[in-house]
């Protein structure tokens, strides 16, 4: 049975989350097909990266280390792919969904005359009868389609590889409780580079930090349009200090300007995974929910006590945004 690969982001010498929830899910797909989980990784300086891709289940790690393949380049970087999944056959390749997946994922799918579904919230294996062939094993590719109003899952039973690009947080980043050590492979990339893949030369970067960071926040405090206006978001903002977290928002408030679009949770946003995720004045459409039912705990506090958001929270206050956010501050200040 041929393998599954993960693609191995790395920014600024750093592997990126995307890529170890991809490793973390790609194990469990691995477990069902009963193969085994390769990554590729691409960059400069990138020795010994194998033992933290073992940590998250890669069992061979294909390494092409150069000072000319960082940072990532289209060209470069579409040829090593392409070259490694001519040689090894992959039968699933996952991408991150993240400005490097997206661009990669698709130029390797279409050099490789694959398919590929972008922007997967879900992975799984089954089986698929049309009326003269029986597929068994096939990835399904499961994203929002259509505005969100569906859940589509998506099949592409006679290419090989199976390609996705995958949300960044929709799936969990767990290590291996004793990880084995990962055989290594070092990419002969120069047989698959010609000129022209450098005739792109990169003159000055500049990085752009995210100063908002949601994703990485263990509480976040979520404002939606019943939060009436940017001085209503000012509350929030008082809270989320007093728990140590992060606003999030809903896409009514950042469509009306009460908060910046970094901090929009949901489909066409950030998905976050918190310990805590307090919904403030949100209804809970599936295009937010999408972004964030993934949470350990929602509180949600929403005047409507029919707002599809309480059948999702385990705690629900039906009552006035404002004077219960005030309430909370108050109180967590106190204890
Ligand atoms: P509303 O639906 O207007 O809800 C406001 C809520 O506030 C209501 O439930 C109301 O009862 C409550 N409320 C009002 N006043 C008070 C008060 N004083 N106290 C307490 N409660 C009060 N949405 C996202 O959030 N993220 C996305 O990424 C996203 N992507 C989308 C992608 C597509 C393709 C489409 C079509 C839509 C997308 N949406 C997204 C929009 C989504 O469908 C909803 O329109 C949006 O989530 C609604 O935001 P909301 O809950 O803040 O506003």
């Amino acid at each position: 049975m041929n393998n599954i690969f993960v693609y191995i982001e790395i920014e600024e010498g750093k592997i990126a989350d995307v890529s170890l929830e991809l490793l973390t899910k790609a194990r469990s797909l691995a477990k069902t097909l009963n193969c085994k989980v390769e990554a590729i990784a691409i960059g400069s300086n990138i020795a010994g990266i194998e033992t933290t891709l073992a940590q998250y289940g890669a069992e061979v790690v294909h390494i092409a280390d150069d000072k000319e393949l960082a940072p990532y380049r289209t060209l470069p970087h579409t040829a090593i792919v392409c070259g490694v999944f001519e040689q090894e056959k992959p039968q699933i390749a996952l991408f991150g969904a993240s400005s490097v997946g997206r661009d990669l994922g698709p130029r390797v799918s279409s050099a490789l005359h694959s398919g590929l579904t972008a922007d997967c919230t879900s992975l799984e294996i089954g089986d698929h009868t049309t009326k003269d062939k029986e597929y068994k094993d096939l990835l399904y590719q499961i994203r929002p389609a259509f505005g969100g109003n569906i859940i589509a899952t998506i099949i592409n039973p006679d290419c090989r590889p199976q390609m996705a690009t995958v949300r960044e947080g929709v799936m969990r980043m767990e290590r291996v409780a004793s990880p084995a050590k990962a055989e290594v492979k070092i990419i002969d990339f120069k047989k698959f580079l010609k000129d022209s893949d450098f005739a792109v030369k990169i003159i000055s970067r500049e990085i752009e930090h995210r100063k908002i960071n949601i994703k990485g926040a263990s509480v976040v405090v979520a404002g939606g349009y019943g939060m009436g206006s940017k001085e209503g978001f000012e509350q929030l903002h008082k809270l989320a200090e007093v728990l140590g977290g992060e606003v999030g928002a809903s896409r009514a408030a950042v469509d009306s300007g009460f908060a910046e679009h970094a901090r929009q949770v949901g489909q066409t946003g950030t998905t976050v995974r918190p310990k805590l995720y307090i919904a403030c004045g949100i209804s809970g459409q599936i295009q937010h929910t999408a972004g964030m039912d993934g949470s350990a705990m929602i509180i949600a506090i929403n005047n409507d006590a029919d707002a599809p958001i309480h059948k999702l929270a385990d705690y629900s206050i039906v009552g006035d945004v404002n004077e219960v956010v005030e309430k909370m501050i108050k109180y967590y200040k106190e204890n």
